[in-house]
């Protein structure tokens, strides 16, 4: 089935692992809680991590100049009825023009360069989100780009 108990750390891990080679030059601190399992399928959601890593590695080095000091901050949090996961990087943020759209597919500013895109990886996280009953945001905070991902805990049966 596609709809297990998963493990987000897990998830975050694989997607770590996958990045290896494009976190190579960036410094990466991971935070990691111990956290209720969510049901969701575990495929969709390392892509959602990876889709939110890549982005945050391409903002700060885009044009093939690295920020001073590129780094991902990965947090993962249980609340009472959710898990949440932050993933903050040290890029120049989110233009307050680009800021509304980042989620509409195929909406995209990388439309040339070494970081080309799509535009669908932010449109693909929300779905994922949506469809385990979370949801994303998306803000700058003093050193870059923040993105929030809430899903709710696994209801267990009683
Ligand atoms: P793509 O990466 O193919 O452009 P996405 O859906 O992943 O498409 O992202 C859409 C847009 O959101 C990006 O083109 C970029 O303008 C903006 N964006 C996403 N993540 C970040 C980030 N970490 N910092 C700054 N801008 C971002
Ligand atoms: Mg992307």
């Amino acid at each position: 089935r596609d709809d297990q108990p998963v493990d987000i750390n897990e998830t975050i891990n694989t997607a770590l692992k996958l990045l290896r080679g494009q976190l190579e030059h960036v410094e990466l601190s991971a935070d990691l809680q111990d956290l209720p399992t969510i049901r969701a399928s575990q495929g969709k959601l390392v892509q959602v991590w990876t889709n939110l890593i890549k982005n945050g590695i391409e903002a700060m080095t885009a044009g093939g100049t690295p920020t001073r000091r590129p780094k991902i901050s990965i947090t993962s949090r249980a609340t009472r009825d959710s898990v949440m996961v932050v993933i903050d990087d040290t890029g120049p943020g989110i233009p307050d023009d680009v800021l509304p759209r980042i989620f509409e597919p195929s909406f995209s500013t990388k439309t040339h360069g070494l970081n080309f895109g799509l535009g669908l990886g932010l449109s693909i996280v929300q779905r994922v989100a949506a469809e385990c009953g979370g949801n994303i945001t998306a803000k700058n905070t003093p050193t870059g780009a923040r993105f929030i991902v809430q899903l709710p805990r696994e209801v267990l049966d009683v």
